[in-house]
């Protein structure tokens, strides 16, 4: 399980410079997550200013 980043991204790139295992990057439209190296840590949802950044359900 990973995070994940809604449409409600706004391309901000706090997430980004957050993550300590580097595995959102930029995209069209929004930021992905690489699922395959997110750790859960959690640091994303927390510095995302629209609350983009999904818990794993
Ligand atoms: S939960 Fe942690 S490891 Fe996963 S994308 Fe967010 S900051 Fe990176
Ligand atoms: S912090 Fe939130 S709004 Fe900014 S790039 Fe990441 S997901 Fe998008």
């Amino acid at each position: 399980m990973a995070y994940t980043i809604s449409d409600d991204c706004t391309m901000c790139g706090a997430c980004a410079a957050e993550c300590p295992e580097s595995c959102i990057s930029e995209g069209d439209t929004k930021y992905m997550i690489d699922t395959a190296k997110c750790t859960e840590c959690g640091s994303c949802a927390q510095v995302c200013p629209v609350d983009a950044c999904l818990a794993p359900k």
